[in-house]
Protein backbone atom coordinates (compact mmCIF):
# COMPACT_ATOMS: atom_id res chain seq x y z
CA UNK A 1 0.00 0.00 0.00
CA UNK A 2 1.28 3.59 -0.49
CA UNK A 3 2.11 6.08 2.15
CA UNK A 4 -0.66 8.47 2.89
CA UNK A 5 0.39 11.69 2.72
CA UNK A 6 -1.17 15.24 3.62
CA UNK A 7 -1.36 17.01 -0.15
CA UNK A 8 -2.63 20.61 -0.84
CA UNK A 9 -4.19 21.71 -3.72
CA UNK A 10 -3.80 25.51 -4.72
CA UNK A 11 -6.70 25.92 -7.13
CA UNK A 12 -8.57 22.96 -6.36
CA UNK A 13 -11.55 23.80 -7.22
CA UNK A 14 -10.85 24.64 -10.58
CA UNK A 15 -11.37 22.72 -13.60
CA UNK A 16 -7.87 20.86 -13.27
CA UNK A 17 -7.34 21.31 -9.74
CA UNK A 18 -10.72 19.62 -8.72
CA UNK A 19 -9.91 16.35 -10.86
CA UNK A 20 -6.64 16.67 -9.19
CA UNK A 21 -7.99 16.40 -5.84
CA UNK A 22 -10.99 13.88 -6.84
CA UNK A 23 -7.52 11.73 -7.96
CA UNK A 24 -5.98 12.22 -4.61
CA UNK A 25 -9.20 11.57 -2.61
CA UNK A 26 -9.14 8.56 -4.32
CA UNK A 27 -6.11 7.28 -3.72
CA UNK A 28 -6.71 7.68 0.20
CA UNK A 29 -4.91 10.97 0.80
CA UNK A 30 -6.02 13.82 3.34
CA UNK A 31 -6.42 16.26 0.72
CA UNK A 32 -6.70 20.04 1.60
CA UNK A 33 -8.79 22.35 -1.15
CA UNK A 34 -7.82 25.86 -1.54
CA UNK A 35 -9.57 28.29 -3.77
CA UNK A 36 -10.38 31.72 -3.49
CA UNK A 37 -13.24 30.79 -6.34
CA UNK A 38 -12.56 34.00 -8.70
CA UNK A 39 -12.37 31.51 -11.91
CA UNK A 40 -14.36 28.53 -10.14
CA UNK A 41 -17.47 27.18 -8.10
CA UNK A 42 -17.89 24.92 -4.67
CA UNK A 43 -20.29 22.67 -6.97
CA UNK A 44 -16.67 21.50 -8.72
CA UNK A 45 -16.20 19.62 -5.29
CA UNK A 46 -19.39 19.49 -3.70
CA UNK A 47 -19.38 15.66 -3.92
CA UNK A 48 -15.78 15.57 -1.99
CA UNK A 49 -17.41 17.49 1.28
CA UNK A 50 -18.86 15.03 2.90
CA UNK A 51 -15.18 12.85 2.44
CA UNK A 52 -13.58 12.27 5.98
CA UNK A 53 -10.02 13.06 3.72
CA UNK A 54 -11.18 16.21 2.04
CA UNK A 55 -11.15 19.99 3.15
CA UNK A 56 -12.03 22.64 0.84
CA UNK A 57 -10.70 26.34 2.84
CA UNK A 58 -11.60 30.00 1.00
CA UNK A 59 -8.41 31.37 1.14
CA UNK A 60 -6.09 34.05 -1.92
CA UNK A 61 -2.49 32.57 -2.64
CA UNK A 62 -1.01 35.91 -2.56
CA UNK A 63 -1.36 36.06 1.12
CA UNK A 64 0.83 34.00 3.16
CA UNK A 65 -0.41 30.28 3.98
CA UNK A 66 0.04 28.62 7.18
CA UNK A 67 -0.42 24.82 7.17
CA UNK A 68 1.33 21.48 7.82
CA UNK A 69 1.37 19.53 4.34
CA UNK A 70 4.16 16.63 2.59
CA UNK A 71 3.14 17.44 -1.02
CA UNK A 72 1.85 20.84 -2.83
CA UNK A 73 0.13 20.97 -6.14
CA UNK A 74 0.11 25.23 -7.19
CA UNK A 75 -2.42 25.55 -9.67
CA UNK A 76 -4.27 28.55 -8.41
CA UNK A 77 -4.29 30.97 -11.10
CA UNK A 78 -6.70 32.33 -14.16
CA UNK A 79 -5.86 30.14 -16.89
CA UNK A 80 -8.58 31.19 -19.61
CA UNK A 81 -7.16 34.13 -21.83
CA UNK A 82 -10.52 36.44 -20.74
CA UNK A 83 -10.39 35.42 -17.01
CA UNK A 84 -5.89 36.57 -17.24
CA UNK A 85 -7.15 39.31 -18.40
CA UNK A 86 -10.02 40.43 -16.42
CA UNK A 87 -7.88 41.97 -13.92
CA UNK A 88 -3.33 41.65 -15.45
CA UNK A 89 -2.27 43.22 -12.03
CA UNK A 90 -3.96 40.36 -9.80
CA UNK A 91 -3.07 37.83 -12.46
CA UNK A 92 0.65 38.48 -11.94
CA UNK A 93 0.48 39.01 -8.14
CA UNK A 94 -1.75 35.24 -8.00
CA UNK A 95 1.46 33.67 -10.07
CA UNK A 96 4.59 35.33 -8.43
CA UNK A 97 3.04 36.17 -5.07
CA UNK A 98 1.46 32.91 -5.19
CA UNK A 99 4.92 30.76 -6.18
CA UNK A 100 6.31 32.77 -3.16
CA UNK A 101 4.12 31.85 -0.39
CA UNK A 102 3.85 27.98 -1.49
CA UNK A 103 7.54 27.56 -1.89
CA UNK A 104 8.02 29.40 2.02
CA UNK A 105 5.55 27.43 2.75
CA UNK A 106 7.58 24.72 1.24
CA UNK A 107 10.71 25.21 3.00
CA UNK A 108 9.31 25.27 6.49
CA UNK A 109 7.70 22.56 6.50
CA UNK A 110 9.91 20.52 3.89
CA UNK A 111 7.17 19.57 1.47
CA UNK A 112 7.32 19.23 -2.13
CA UNK A 113 6.34 21.17 -4.44
CA UNK A 114 4.66 21.22 -7.61
CA UNK A 115 4.26 24.07 -10.17
CA UNK A 116 1.46 24.14 -12.74
CA UNK A 117 3.68 26.32 -15.11
CA UNK A 118 2.42 26.40 -19.31
CA UNK A 119 3.02 26.28 -22.45
CA UNK A 120 2.71 29.86 -22.48
CA UNK A 121 5.97 30.40 -21.35
CA UNK A 122 6.92 29.72 -24.88
CA UNK A 123 4.70 32.25 -26.26
CA UNK A 124 4.37 32.69 -30.25
CA UNK A 125 6.77 30.09 -30.76
CA UNK A 126 9.92 30.17 -33.84
CA UNK A 127 10.57 26.43 -32.96
CA UNK A 128 8.15 23.84 -33.27
CA UNK A 129 7.52 21.20 -31.58
CA UNK A 130 8.59 22.87 -28.59
CA UNK A 131 11.02 21.29 -26.07
CA UNK A 132 11.35 22.18 -22.59
CA UNK A 133 14.66 23.50 -23.60
CA UNK A 134 13.13 26.18 -26.13
CA UNK A 135 13.21 29.79 -24.56
CA UNK A 136 9.87 30.41 -25.69
CA UNK A 137 9.24 34.28 -27.85
CA UNK A 138 7.35 36.38 -25.36
CA UNK A 139 5.89 39.31 -25.85
CA UNK A 140 6.71 41.21 -22.20
CA UNK A 141 3.99 44.22 -22.84
CA UNK A 142 1.06 42.83 -24.12
CA UNK A 143 -2.27 41.70 -23.04
CA UNK A 144 -1.16 37.88 -22.46
CA UNK A 145 1.96 38.88 -20.95
CA UNK A 146 0.60 39.09 -17.17
CA UNK A 147 -0.21 35.42 -17.34
CA UNK A 148 2.96 34.47 -19.97
CA UNK A 149 5.38 36.37 -17.69
CA UNK A 150 4.03 35.86 -14.84
CA UNK A 151 4.22 31.91 -15.25
CA UNK A 152 7.96 32.50 -16.34
CA UNK A 153 8.87 34.50 -12.95
CA UNK A 154 7.28 31.84 -10.83
CA UNK A 155 9.78 29.07 -12.61
CA UNK A 156 12.43 31.43 -11.97
CA UNK A 157 11.87 31.50 -8.31
CA UNK A 158 11.25 27.28 -8.03
CA UNK A 159 14.18 26.76 -9.44
CA UNK A 160 16.08 29.55 -7.11
CA UNK A 161 14.36 28.24 -4.03
CA UNK A 162 15.10 24.52 -5.27
CA UNK A 163 19.09 25.77 -5.73
CA UNK A 164 19.44 28.32 -3.15
CA UNK A 165 17.00 26.24 -0.28
CA UNK A 166 16.55 22.24 -1.51
CA UNK A 167 13.37 22.69 -1.48
CA UNK A 168 12.26 19.70 -3.28
CA UNK A 169 10.27 21.18 -6.48
CA UNK A 170 8.45 19.95 -10.01
CA UNK A 171 7.92 22.16 -12.91
CA UNK A 172 5.15 20.87 -15.31
CA UNK A 173 4.63 23.19 -18.61
CA UNK A 174 1.16 21.89 -19.55
CA UNK A 175 -1.02 22.48 -22.94
CA UNK A 176 -3.98 23.35 -23.62
CA UNK A 177 -6.47 21.08 -21.56
CA UNK A 178 -10.08 20.12 -22.25
CA UNK A 179 -12.76 17.69 -20.91
CA UNK A 180 -15.81 17.85 -17.94
CA UNK A 181 -15.91 20.92 -15.56
CA UNK A 182 -13.86 23.27 -17.76
CA UNK A 183 -15.87 26.54 -17.21
CA UNK A 184 -18.52 26.84 -20.05
CA UNK A 185 -18.12 30.30 -20.31
CA UNK A 186 -14.30 30.95 -19.86
CA UNK A 187 -13.85 32.01 -23.34
CA UNK A 188 -11.62 28.88 -24.30
CA UNK A 189 -12.11 27.62 -27.95
CA UNK A 190 -13.85 24.04 -26.93
CA UNK A 191 -16.15 25.15 -23.76
CA UNK A 192 -16.88 28.11 -26.83
CA UNK A 193 -17.37 25.47 -29.96
CA UNK A 194 -19.17 23.31 -28.00
CA UNK A 195 -21.82 25.70 -25.93
CA UNK A 196 -22.11 27.38 -29.60
CA UNK A 197 -22.57 23.83 -31.13
CA UNK A 198 -25.23 22.65 -28.51
CA UNK A 199 -27.44 26.38 -28.94
CA UNK A 200 -26.96 26.56 -32.55
CA UNK A 201 -25.06 29.32 -32.27
CA UNK A 202 -22.42 30.42 -34.40
CA UNK A 203 -18.80 29.21 -34.31
CA UNK A 204 -16.75 32.32 -33.96
CA UNK A 205 -13.15 31.57 -35.75
CA UNK A 206 -10.89 33.90 -34.29
CA UNK A 207 -8.75 34.76 -37.82
CA UNK A 208 -8.83 32.18 -40.35
CA UNK A 209 -8.86 29.74 -38.26
CA UNK A 210 -5.02 28.14 -39.57
CA UNK A 211 -3.50 28.53 -35.97
CA UNK A 212 -2.96 25.28 -34.54
CA UNK A 213 -3.09 24.36 -31.01
CA UNK A 214 -2.77 20.23 -29.04
CA UNK A 215 -5.58 19.36 -27.38
CA UNK A 216 -4.59 17.17 -24.37
CA UNK A 217 -7.84 15.19 -22.57
CA UNK A 218 -8.18 15.99 -19.00
CA UNK A 219 -7.30 12.13 -17.58
CA UNK A 220 -4.15 12.19 -19.28
CA UNK A 221 -3.08 15.59 -18.10
CA UNK A 222 -3.97 14.66 -14.10
CA UNK A 223 -2.42 10.94 -14.82
CA UNK A 224 1.10 13.01 -16.22
CA UNK A 225 0.98 15.44 -13.01
CA UNK A 226 0.70 12.51 -10.66
CA UNK A 227 3.72 10.50 -12.26
CA UNK A 228 5.47 14.25 -12.10
CA UNK A 229 5.52 14.46 -8.36
CA UNK A 230 6.21 10.95 -7.31
CA UNK A 231 9.31 10.98 -10.00
CA UNK A 232 12.51 10.62 -9.67
CA UNK A 233 14.01 13.72 -7.30
CA UNK A 234 16.51 13.90 -10.04
CA UNK A 235 13.92 14.68 -12.40
CA UNK A 236 12.67 18.25 -11.37
CA UNK A 237 11.59 19.47 -14.88
CA UNK A 238 10.30 21.38 -16.54
CA UNK A 239 8.57 18.91 -18.44
CA UNK A 240 6.13 19.09 -21.08
CA UNK A 241 2.91 17.50 -20.58
CA UNK A 242 0.50 17.73 -23.58
CA UNK A 243 -1.33 15.91 -26.21
CA UNK A 244 1.36 16.53 -29.73
CA UNK A 245 -1.74 15.33 -31.64
CA UNK A 246 -2.26 19.05 -33.20
CA UNK A 247 -4.97 20.53 -34.93
CA UNK A 248 -5.78 24.16 -36.46
CA UNK A 249 -8.62 26.00 -34.86
CA UNK A 250 -10.94 25.16 -37.87
CA UNK A 251 -10.15 21.29 -37.53
CA UNK A 252 -11.39 21.78 -34.08
CA UNK A 253 -14.72 23.64 -34.99
CA UNK A 254 -15.65 21.03 -37.85
CA UNK A 255 -15.13 18.04 -35.81
CA UNK A 256 -17.32 19.43 -33.21
CA UNK A 257 -20.06 20.49 -35.04
CA UNK A 258 -19.69 16.43 -36.53
CA UNK A 259 -20.13 15.56 -33.02
CA UNK A 260 -23.02 17.63 -31.75
CA UNK A 261 -24.52 17.04 -35.21
CA UNK A 262 -25.26 21.04 -35.03
CA UNK A 263 -26.35 23.08 -37.67
CA UNK A 264 -23.93 26.34 -36.50
CA UNK A 265 -22.42 28.46 -39.20
CA UNK A 266 -18.29 28.95 -38.68
CA UNK A 267 -18.06 32.81 -38.64
CA UNK A 268 -14.69 34.69 -38.77
CA UNK A 269 -14.01 37.06 -35.93
CA UNK A 270 -10.98 39.66 -35.44
CA UNK A 271 -7.60 37.65 -34.02
CA UNK A 272 -6.70 38.20 -30.47
CA UNK A 273 -3.63 40.32 -30.45
CA UNK A 274 -0.73 38.13 -29.67
CA UNK A 275 -2.34 34.97 -30.35
CA UNK A 276 0.27 31.79 -30.94
CA UNK A 277 0.03 30.47 -34.28
CA UNK A 278 0.84 26.93 -33.41
CA UNK A 279 1.36 24.91 -30.61
CA UNK A 280 2.35 21.27 -30.20
CA UNK A 281 4.67 19.62 -27.35
CA UNK A 282 7.17 17.70 -27.83
CA UNK A 283 7.30 14.99 -24.95
CA UNK A 284 10.50 13.07 -25.74
CA UNK A 285 11.41 14.37 -21.65
CA UNK A 286 7.52 12.93 -20.73
CA UNK A 287 8.28 9.32 -22.25
CA UNK A 288 11.58 8.63 -21.06
CA UNK A 289 11.33 9.89 -17.42
CA UNK A 290 7.72 9.67 -16.46
CA UNK A 291 6.42 6.80 -18.95
CA UNK A 292 3.76 9.11 -19.58
CA UNK A 293 2.14 9.43 -22.99
CA UNK A 294 -1.31 10.74 -23.88
CA UNK A 295 -3.93 8.07 -24.56
CA UNK A 296 -7.06 9.42 -25.21
CA UNK A 297 -7.33 11.16 -28.65
CA UNK A 298 -9.28 14.35 -29.78
CA UNK A 299 -12.92 12.88 -30.65
CA UNK A 300 -12.89 10.27 -28.02
CA UNK A 301 -12.00 13.67 -25.68
CA UNK A 302 -14.43 15.89 -27.25
CA UNK A 303 -17.42 13.59 -27.06
CA UNK A 304 -16.96 13.08 -23.49
CA UNK A 305 -17.26 16.74 -22.78
CA UNK A 306 -20.06 17.31 -25.38
CA UNK A 307 -21.82 14.90 -23.26
CA UNK A 308 -21.05 16.88 -19.93
CA UNK A 309 -21.72 20.16 -21.22
CA UNK A 310 -25.13 18.72 -22.66
CA UNK A 311 -25.59 17.83 -18.72
CA UNK A 312 -25.77 20.61 -16.55
CA UNK A 313 -27.44 24.07 -16.69
CA UNK A 314 -25.38 26.95 -18.10
CA UNK A 315 -27.38 29.45 -15.70
CA UNK A 316 -25.32 28.04 -12.95
CA UNK A 317 -22.48 29.10 -14.13
CA UNK A 318 -21.35 32.87 -13.23
CA UNK A 319 -18.99 34.92 -14.98
CA UNK A 320 -15.88 35.49 -12.57
CA UNK A 321 -15.72 38.59 -10.57
CA UNK A 322 -12.93 39.51 -8.15
P1 LIG B 1 -9.32 27.29 -13.62
O1 LIG B 1 -9.55 28.75 -13.82
O2 LIG B 1 -10.48 26.37 -13.77
O3 LIG B 1 -8.65 27.00 -12.22
C1 LIG B 1 -7.88 27.94 -11.51
C2 LIG B 1 -8.34 27.94 -10.07
O4 LIG B 1 -7.52 28.85 -9.31
C3 LIG B 1 -9.79 28.42 -9.92
O5 LIG B 1 -10.49 27.58 -9.05
C4 LIG B 1 -9.63 29.83 -9.33
O6 LIG B 1 -10.74 30.22 -8.56
C5 LIG B 1 -8.36 29.66 -8.50
N1 LIG B 1 -7.67 30.92 -8.25
C6 LIG B 1 -7.37 31.91 -9.13
N2 LIG B 1 -6.71 32.91 -8.51
C7 LIG B 1 -6.55 32.51 -7.20
C8 LIG B 1 -5.96 33.11 -6.06
N3 LIG B 1 -5.37 34.30 -6.13
N4 LIG B 1 -5.99 32.44 -4.88
C9 LIG B 1 -6.61 31.22 -4.79
N5 LIG B 1 -7.19 30.62 -5.84
C10 LIG B 1 -7.17 31.26 -7.03
O7 LIG B 1 -8.16 26.88 -14.66
P2 LIG B 1 -7.51 25.47 -14.97
O8 LIG B 1 -7.63 25.25 -16.43
O9 LIG B 1 -8.00 24.43 -14.04
O10 LIG B 1 -5.97 25.78 -14.67
C11 LIG B 1 -5.36 25.35 -13.46
C12 LIG B 1 -3.87 25.65 -13.52
O11 LIG B 1 -3.28 24.98 -14.63
C13 LIG B 1 -3.54 27.13 -13.66
O12 LIG B 1 -2.41 27.45 -12.89
C14 LIG B 1 -3.21 27.25 -15.13
O13 LIG B 1 -2.32 28.31 -15.38
C15 LIG B 1 -2.57 25.90 -15.43
N6 LIG B 1 -2.70 25.56 -16.85
C16 LIG B 1 -3.89 25.16 -17.38
C17 LIG B 1 -3.98 24.87 -18.73
C18 LIG B 1 -5.27 24.39 -19.37
O14 LIG B 1 -5.30 24.20 -20.58
N7 LIG B 1 -6.34 24.16 -18.64
C19 LIG B 1 -2.86 25.03 -19.56
C20 LIG B 1 -1.67 25.46 -18.98
C21 LIG B 1 -1.60 25.72 -17.63
N1 LIG C 1 -10.34 30.85 -30.53
C1 LIG C 1 -11.28 30.92 -31.54
N2 LIG C 1 -12.58 31.11 -31.19
C2 LIG C 1 -13.01 31.21 -29.91
C3 LIG C 1 -12.05 31.12 -28.87
C4 LIG C 1 -10.72 30.94 -29.22
O1 LIG C 1 -10.95 30.83 -32.72
O2 LIG C 1 -14.21 31.38 -29.69
C5 LIG C 1 -8.93 30.62 -30.89
C6 LIG C 1 -7.93 31.58 -30.24
O3 LIG C 1 -7.79 32.75 -31.01
C7 LIG C 1 -6.67 30.74 -30.23
C8 LIG C 1 -7.19 29.31 -30.01
O4 LIG C 1 -8.56 29.33 -30.40
O5 LIG C 1 -6.01 30.80 -31.44
C9 LIG C 1 -7.07 28.80 -28.59
O6 LIG C 1 -7.62 29.78 -27.74
P1 LIG C 1 -7.83 29.53 -26.19
O7 LIG C 1 -8.33 30.81 -25.62
O8 LIG C 1 -8.63 28.30 -25.98
O9 LIG C 1 -6.38 29.19 -25.63
P2 LIG C 1 -4.90 29.77 -25.85
O10 LIG C 1 -4.91 30.84 -26.90
O11 LIG C 1 -4.52 30.30 -24.52
O12 LIG C 1 -4.14 28.59 -26.29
Amino acid sequence: MSLIKRILVTGGAGFLGSHLCERLVADGHDVICLDNFFTSQKSNVAHLLDKHNFELIRHDVTHPLFLEVDEIYNFACPAAPGHYQYNPIKTMKTSVMGAINVLGMAKRCRAKVLQASTSEVYGDPEVHPQPESYRGSVNTVGLRSCYDEGKRAAETLFMDYHRMNRVNIRLVRIFNTYGPRMHPYDGRVVSNFIRQAINGEDITIFGDGSQSRSFCYRDDLVEGIIRMMNGPDDFVGPVNIGNPGEFTIRELAEQVIELTGSKSKMIQMPLPADDPTQRQPDITLAKKHLDWEPKIALREGLQKTIEWFQSIHLDDYRAPTP
